[in-house]
């Protein structure tokens, strides 16, 4: 058997050109970048305020998301990288945005998050370590305003903070697990205050929320402003702004905003920018680098987060609310193993076990892929289902998919095999995709705001994940009253739920029917905008495995590096 390069390898038997020459046909200059290098570098805000005034943001935006996936994923970025790719080989302007990674998965599982094979963003082992410095600036930012926090309970705590009704953990941008919960303020006096406290992922802070949301350094500081920290005795809302918080870390965030634009192995500019989480957040790269895309060329291609259950939803109902990124058409990643998975009704996942070709467990799994087609259906876009080629797929597992998408969809369907070609392996899915986004949009999120929490729940859980309906503990019945009394019951919802099922139990592949959507806890994210219904534990900061990528990992003399992907 041949031996497939690795995605480092790959990477590095591209020549790339200079960012410069990479975004000048699309009408960025030199001085309208912050140069980090010949190959990364940062749009200045001032090139956004031109671009405002001096161009429509007429741009089309295509969506990708995906089906319920297995713990590998099914090639969400892998896709959005190569759709750009493909659609500049058809002649469009196209350009790519996506979330930037954070390191805490880069020495747990091998495998990078700047796509992979033929279709990556570059220079991949920069992107996915320090990068830009985002990370690291919202690391700081967050801690900044924990410790602005503690200081001020030891300081005689003026605005009597409740010391266990502080919602602001530390942050950390590495899978270290024993954080999670911990005790701050031990030592006595001259320490602080004693509390309970607990890291959370810095992907995880309503900082990197904010950040992907914020149009601006002003909007940016109201957002951070309002976020709420901590209640008082009385149970009212304590702000970042109450601490003297906020310019402070706007300062930190201030570079940190302005969008990262790199390239794609075949020379397509891409934004990777922002990364929150997909469930405690709205999962989508930062909507700065959306709308610049959207001024700069006639299509983008944007990736959500999981299945479209939890990014797609979210991009919808929230994103597009907040900003003026209405999709114009959605690609659907399904694959091969997740089909399988949802047909065996795998769990827990056994990856090896779907490597082998199973046909038939491909049809039994095809129900899942139908309920995500319908699902978007629902927001009144057009849909394409993309059929990720993998190594391993046989050419009856492919052709299974492509005939159930005719007899059962009535959508467009094409393989992609932009891993292994680049973008020429999408050129059919590409044509698809321009189709569809030409057709007059009747997009429309899928809840109004005017209705209560209530609603808007039971809408989500009911339409999209197929529950019969909601069930709400008594702690989030106490949560929606005390919301809708401090005026928060008018944004978008952003629901907490495991990626694993459409339904709230991981187990659970398929369409599962007969089930309810148990509610423990709502909170605000006042700075994002959004109040984040929890209906289980969620893990923001995630361990190790037992054998973590990081033990593999080599860095040679001349500074290369193996073992990282
Ligand atoms: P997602 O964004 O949906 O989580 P990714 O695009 O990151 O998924 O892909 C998940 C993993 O699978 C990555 O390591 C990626 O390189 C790999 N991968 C994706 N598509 C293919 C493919 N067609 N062939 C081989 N490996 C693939
Ligand atoms: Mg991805």
């Amino acid at each position: 058997e041949q031996s497939i390069p690795s995605d480092y390898e790959i990477a590095q038997s591209v020549t790339t050109s200079h960012i410069t020459d990479v975004v000048e046909p699309y009408g960025l200059e030199q001085e309208d970048l912050q140069l980090m290098g010949e190959r990364k570098a940062k749009v200045e805000l001032e090139a956004i305020e031109r671009l405002r005034e001096e161009r429509d943001a007429d741009g089309k935006t295509i969506l990708v998301t995906g089906m319920t996936p297995t713990p590998l994923g099914e090639g969400k970025t892998v896709t959005t990288v190569g759709l750009g790719q493909a659609l500049n080989q058809l002649e469009k302007d196209a350009l790519v945005a996506i979330r930037e990674p954070s390191l805490g998965p880069v020495f747990g599982v091998k495998g990078g998050a700047a796509g992979g094979g033929h279709s990556q963003v570059l220079p991949m082992e920069d992107i996915n370590l320090h990068f830009t410095g985002d990370l690291h600036a919202l690391t700081s930012a967050h801690n900044l305003i924990a410790t602005m926090l503690d200081n001020h309970i030891k300081q005689g705590n003026g605005l009597d903070i409740a010391v266990n009704w502080v919602n602001w953990p530390r942050a950390i941008d590495m899978n270290d697990r024993v954080l999670r919960e911990t005790v701050v303020g031990l030592g006595g006096d001259v320490t602080g205050v004693p509390r309970e406290d607990g890291f959370i992922l810095t992907a995880a802070s309503e900082l990197m929320a904010v950040l992907c949301l914020a149009d601006g350094i002003e909007d940016l500081k109201e957002r951070i402003a309002r976020i709420i920290v901590a209640y008082d005795e009385d149970g009212d809302p304590i702000t970042v702004d109450d601490i003297g918080a906020t310019d402070a870390a706007a300062i930190l965030l201030k570079d940190a905003l302005k969008p990262n634009v790199v390239q794609t192995i075949e020379g397509t500019p891409a934004f990777v920018h922002g990364g929150p989480f997909a469930n405690i957040a709205h999962g989508t790269n930062s909507l700065i680098a959306d709308e610049v895309a959207s001024h700069l060329s006639e299509y983008l291609v944007t990736e959500a987060g999981f299945g479209s259950d939890l990014g797609a939803e979210k991009f919808m109902d929230i994103v597009s609310r907040f900003g003026d990124v209405e999709p114009d058409a959605v690609a659907i990643v399904a694959s091969v193993r997740a089909l399988k998975y949802h047909g065996k009704e795998m769990w827990p996942p056994d990856v090896d076990a779907l490597e082998d070709e199973d046909v038939d467990a491909v049809y039994d799994g095809f129900e899942n892929l139908e309920k995500h087609v319908r699902n978007l259906q629902q927001f009144g876009v057009p849909v394409v289902v993309a059929i990720n080629r993998f190594p391993q797929d046989t050419d009856a597992e492919i052709e299974a998919v492509i005939e159930q998408c005719a007899d059962e969809l009535d959508v467009p369907a094409a393989e992609s095999t932009v891993f292994a070609d680049g973008g020429e392996g999408g050129l059919e899915l590409a044509e698809h995709l321009v189709e569809a986004a030409e057709a007059e949009s009747a997009f429309e999120p899928l809840y109004d705001l005017d209705v209560s929490i209530e609603e808007k729940i039971e809408t989500v859980a009911t339409e999209i994940y197929g529950a019969d309906g909601v069930e709400f503990h008594s702690d989030a019945k106490d949560d929606i009253e005390r919301l809708t009394n401090l005026g928060f019951d008018d944004v978008p919802i952003c629901i907490s739920k495991t990626f694993h099922s459409l339904s709230d139990e991981a187990s659970r592949k398929g369409v599962p029917e007969d089930w309810t959507l148990e509610v423990n806890e709502i909170y605000p994210s006042a700075g994002a905008g959004f109040l984040v219904v929890l209906t289980a534990d969620v893990l923001t900061l995630p361990g190790l495995p037992s054998e973590p990528a990081a033990a593999d990992m080599e860095l040679h003399a001349d500074s290369s590096i193996s073992g990282l992907f």
